[in-house]
C-alpha cells in the first residue's frame, strides 16, 4: 500500500496530467473544495419569511458560514453573531507556518470581512447557555433569547492539563506547539530550525482523545524529520512520536500506513504515552503510561494538548452528559447526522465543539454546516427536515515537503476520495498542491456560504 518513492513522474505517469494541467482542471480552490468537501446543499432559490430570533454562538469557520448561509436562506430574521475575536485565522495554514514554508501574514484575516451586512455581532462571550428558558448571558452581562440556537465555539485547548506548561513557553525552551496562534506557530518554527541545526532528542506528542485536525501532530513529526534530511543533518537527531493510545490515525488503512512510514524513516514510536507533565529549565517531559510515569529528555518538544468544549458550552446543559462524549471533552450533544441537538430540538451544532465520532476539521465543517442549516430553516419552515451529515472529514497528510496523502473518510471510516484520479493510499504531489495552492481560497468560499 505504501510507496515512499513517488517522483512527479510517477504520479504523472499515474494520472497523465502536469502540474499546470492540474491546475487548469481543478479551475481555482473553490472547484477543487467543491470535490474535497462532500455534501454540497443548493440554497434555496427564494428567501423564505420569517422574524424568527437566530443567535449563532462563536464566529469561526463554522458560525462564519452559517451566519452567511442563513441571512440568504431567510429574509426578516434576527440573526446575531456572538464572538469577541475580531482576527481570523486559517487554521489549517498553522502547519505550514509552524514548519517554516509560509509566512504568517498568510493566515490572518478579519472576521468582519465575512459578517453579512443583516447579521447583528455582538462583542462578547457566551459566558452561560440557558436552553431551558432559550437564552444565554454574555461575559457582559447581556441576556438574550432566542427562537434557535445554533452552537459553534469552537473547542478549548487545555495547556493546564500538562503540569508545567503554559501556552507562553511556546517558542522558549525547546518547545513548541502548532495548536495556538500563528505567533507562536512562528516561535515552532525557530524551535524545530534551531533544534535541526543543534541536533539532539525530539519528543513529538498528541492530546489523547477527541482533538481538531488529528493529522497535525503527525505532519509536525514527518515535516521535521524530511526538513532534517535535507539539510543532511537526520544522523544528528533522534526522534520519536508519543501516542496516547495504540493508534496514530483513526483510518485504518492510513494508520497501517503510517505504522510502516514512521520506522522506516527511523521515528521512534512509543504507544500509550500520554504527556502530563513538563519541566522546561531541564527540558524533561513525563508520560503516562501502562507501567507508570516515563520521564524522557528532550531538546525539542512538540507539546499537543488535551482539547475540550469551552466552559461555557461544557458546563452547560447542552453538553453530553453521559458516555465517551462527555467523559472525552464535555462535547456538544447532537445527532450525528442531523446536527440537531438531541434534548433541545431547537438547538443545532457544527464544528470542532460537537460530540460526534469524528470530524474536528474545516472540512468537517464544510459538509456540517449545509445540513444544521438546512434542518434549522426546514424547521422554521415547518417541514420535515431531512438533511444528514455523513461524518465526512478530510486532510491533506502532508508527508514531507511536496507530498502529501489526500485522506477522505467519513463515520463508517471508509474512504470517499473526492478525485478518482488520486491513490489516497499514495504519497504524491498533488494533494500537495491542493493543500499549499487551493484549499484556502475554497476555506474562504465557505466562510462566505459560497460552497
Ligand atoms: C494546526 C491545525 C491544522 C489544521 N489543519 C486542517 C486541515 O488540514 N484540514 C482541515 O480541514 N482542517 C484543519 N484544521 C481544523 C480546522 O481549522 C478546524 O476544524 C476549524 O477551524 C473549526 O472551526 P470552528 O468554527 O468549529 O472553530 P473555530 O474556527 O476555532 O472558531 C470557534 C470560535 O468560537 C469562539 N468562541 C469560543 N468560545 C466562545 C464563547 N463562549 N462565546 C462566543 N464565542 C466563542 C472563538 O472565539 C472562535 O472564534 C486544522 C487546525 C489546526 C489548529
Amino acid at each position: 500500500m505504501s510507496n515512499r518513492t513517488n517522483g512527479d513522474k510517477a504520479c504523472s505517469d499515474t494520472l497523465g496530467l502536469s502540474r499546470r494541467e492540474l491546475l487548469q482542471a481543478l479551475g481555482g480552490g473553490a472547484i477543487a473544495a467543491a470535490g474535497a468537501g462532500g455534501l454540497l446543499l443548493p440554497s434555496p432559490a427564494r428567501a423564505y419569511r420569517t422574524n424568527a430570533r437566530i443567535v449563532i454562538a462563536g464566529a469561526g469557520a463554522a458560525g462564519l458560514a452559517a451566519a452567511n448561509r442563513l441571512s440568504r436562506a431567510l429574509e426578516g430574521a434576527h440573526i446575531t453573531l456572538i464572538d469577541r475575536r475580531k482576527r481570523h485565522v486559517y487554521q489549517p495554514g498553522l502547519t505550514m507556518i509552524a514548519t517554516g514554508i509560509w509566512q504568517p501574514g498568510k493566515i490572518i484575516d478579519e472576521n468582519r470581512r465575512y459578517v453579512p451586512r443583516n447579521v447583528e455581532w455582538v462583542d462578547a462571550m457566551v459566558a452561560e447557555f440557558d436552553p431551558d428558558a432559550d437564552r444565554l448571558v454574555t461575559d457582559q452581562g447581556q441576556v438574550i433569547d432566542y427562537d434557535y440556537l445554533l452552537v459553534t465555539t469552537g473547542l478549548h485547548l487545555d495547556f493546564a492539563a500538562i503540569e508545567g506548561m503554559d501556552p507562553a513557553l511556546i517558542g522558549r525552551e525547546g518547545i513548541g506547539c502548532v495548536y495556538d496562534t500563528p505567533e507562536h506557530a512562528v516561535g515552532t518554527w525557530q524551535m524545530i530550525d534551531q533544534f535541526i541545526n543543534a541536533g539532539g532528542q525530539g519528543l513529538f506528542t498528541r492530546g489523547p482523545g477527541g482533538i481538531k485536525c488529528a493529522g497535525a501532530p503527525l505532519k509536525v513529526a514527518m515535516l521535521a524529520e524530511d526538513l532534517a534530511s535535507r539539510r543532511g543533518r537526520r544522523e544528528a537527531l533522534q526522534l520519536s512520536y508519543n501516542a496516547p493510545s495504540d493508534g496514530l490515525f483513526s483510518q485504518p488503512q492510513i494508520d497501517g500506513f503510517l505504522r510502516e512510514e514512521f520506522p522506516a524513516r527511523d521515528i521512534a514510536i512509543n504507544w500509550h504515552h500520554r504527556l502530563v507533565g513538563i519541566e522546561p529549565e531541564r527540558r524533561r517531559a513525563s508520560f503516562q503510561t501502562p507501567q507508570g510515569m516515563a520521564r524522557l529528555d528532550y531538546d525539542f518538544i512538540h507539546v499537543v494538548p488535551p482539547m475540550r468544549a469551552p466552559d461555557a458550552l461544557g458546563d452547560s446543559a447542552l453538553a453530553w452528559q453521559t458516555g465517551p462524549f462527555a467523559e472525552d471533552g464535555n462535547w456538544l450533544e447532537v445527532d450525528r447526522h442531523s446536527m440537531r441537538h438531541t434534548r433541545y430540538p431547537n438547538v443545532f451544532g457544527a464544528g470542532d465543539c460537537v460530540g460526534t465520532p469524528i470530524g474536528k476539521t474545516a472540512a468537517s465543517v464544510k459538509a456540517q454546516v449545509p445540513v444544521a442549516v438546512a434542518n434549522l430553516v426546514d424547521t422554521i419552515r415547518g417541514r420535515e427536515s431531512g438533511a444528514a451529515y455523513n461524518g465526512y472529514t478530510s486532510c491533506p497528510l502532508i508527508t514531507r515537503r511536496g507530498r502529501a496523502m489526500l485522506v477522505e473518510f467519513d463515520y463508517s471510516l471508509a474512504m470517499v476520495p473526492s478525485f478518482t484520479f488520486i491513490d489516497p493510499y499514495r504519497e504524491h504531489w498533488v494533494p500537495w498542491v491542493l493543500k499549499e495552492q487551493m484549499l484556502q481560497a475554497a476555506y474562504n468560499a465557505m466562510l462566505r456560504g459560497r460552497i
